[in-house]
C-alpha cells in the first residue's frame, strides 16, 4: 500500500469561508488519522478569476486556523503544458473534438441538464468536417475541445470507485461511475489548455493523492474523473465526501453570494480555536 497522501486544494478567486475551512480540516484531520501527508494545491488554471492576492489570503487563513502543509505548493498554472499534454493523448486517440459554440448557442439549446444543472450538449459541432474545422481555426476562431464521452466509455467499459468515511466507522463502499449523464465533457476551454477536470486528474496522479476528500456535493464530477484516470492510465484514489456547511437559510456557501469569510471572521476578534471548535475540530 502506497502510503497516504490527502490534500486540500482550493480555487484563489475569492476569501475562503468557513466551508473552505471545515474541508480543509477535515482533509488534515483524515490525514493525520492515516498517517498520511498533507498537500495544499492552488488551483489558479483560471487565469482571469485567479488573483495572487487571495492565494497570499489562503496561505494566511490556513495557517491562521493552525494548519502546516508541505513545500513546495504546486500551483496549477505553472503546469499548463503538461495538462496540454495529456489532452494530446487523448486527441491521438481521436476522443475529443472542437466545439465552437457560444455561450448563448449552448443556453438556446434543449436537450436535458448534466448534474451541475448545465445544458447538455447536444453534439452541433461533433459532426463538423475535417475542412469546417480548419476553416473556423483559420478565421480566428477559438475552441472548446469536448470529449467523446460515449466512445471513451466504450473503450473503458463499467467504472466503479470506492469511497470510505467521511467516518471512521463508515464501511467502504464500492459506487458506480455513470459519466454519460455528464455529454459531451469540455477538457480543454477555449483560450486555456485544459480544464478543471483534465488537472485535478493529472494533479492527483503526478502528486501521488491516495485519498481524495471534498463535499458531498462534488460527488458527480467523480464519473469524470475516473473516465479520465482510466483512459489517461493514471492512479485512481479512495474518495470522502464530506457534509457541507450550510449558511441560516441552509444553502451551501459561496464566494460567489459573498458568504462571510475568514478572514472577516478574524477581523471581527473571532478565535481560530472557535471557529474549529464550532465547526467540530
Ligand atoms: N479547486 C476546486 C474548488 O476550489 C476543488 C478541488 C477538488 O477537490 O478537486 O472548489
Amino acid at each position: 500500500m502506497p502510503s497516504p497522501v490527502l490534500r486540500f486544494a482550493p480555487s484563489p478567486n475569492g476569501l475562503l469561508h468557513l466551508g473552505h475551512a471545515y474541508s480543509a480540516l477535515f482533509t488534515a484531520v483524515w490525514a493525520e488519522a492515516l498517517g498520511g501527508r498533507f498537500l495544499l494545491r492552488i488551483e489558479d488554471i483560471d487565469l482571469t478569476r485567479s488573483k495572487p492576492e487571495f492565494t497570499a489570503a489562503i496561505f494566511e487563513d490556513l495557517a491562521w486556523l493552525g494548519l502546516a502543509w508541505e513545500q513546495p505548493v504546486l500551483q496549477q498554472s505553472t503546469r499548463f503544458p503538461v495538462y496540454a499534454a495529456a489532452a494530446g493523448r487523448l486527441r491521438a486517440r481521436d476522443l475529443l473534438y472542437p466545439c465552437f459554440c457560444s455561450r448563448a448557442e449552448l443556453a438556446a439549446t434543449s436537450g436535458g441538464t448534466d448534474p451541475d444543472g448545465a445544458p447538455l450538449y447536444p453534439g452541433i459541432c461533433r459532426h463538423l468536417s475535417e475542412a469546417e474545422i480548419r476553416q473556423r481555426f483559420a478565421e480566428g476562431h477559438q475552441a472548446n475541445w469536448r470529449l467523446k464521452t460515449d466512445e471513451a466509455t466504450a473503450l473503458t467499459g463499467v467504472l466503479t470507485y470506492s469511497v470510505a468515511g467521511p467516518t471512521p466507522a463508515d464501511r467502504p463502499q464500492i459506487r458506480y461511475a455513470r459519466p454519460e449523464r455528464w455529454g459531451d465533457v469540455v477538457l480543454q476551454r477555449k483560450g486555456t489548455p485544459t480544464s478543471y477536470h483534465l488537472s485535478v486528474v493529472v494533479d492527483d496522479d503526478a502528486q501521488g493523492v491516495t485519498h481524495v476528500t471534498r463535499g458531498r456535493d462534488m460527488e458527480p464530477a467523480t464519473d469524470i474523473h475516473v473516465l479520465l484516470q482510466m483512459l489517461l492510465g493514471l492512479s485512481s484514489p479512495s474518495y470522502t465526501f464530506h457534509k457541507l456547511i450550510l449558511d441560516a437559510e441552509g444553502k451551501k456557501l459561496s464566494k460567489s453570494k459573498g458568504s462571510t469569510s475568514l478572514r472577516s471572521l478574524r477581523e471581527a476578534g473571532r478565535t481560530a480555536a472557535e471557529i474549529r471548535q464550532e465547526l467540530g475540530f
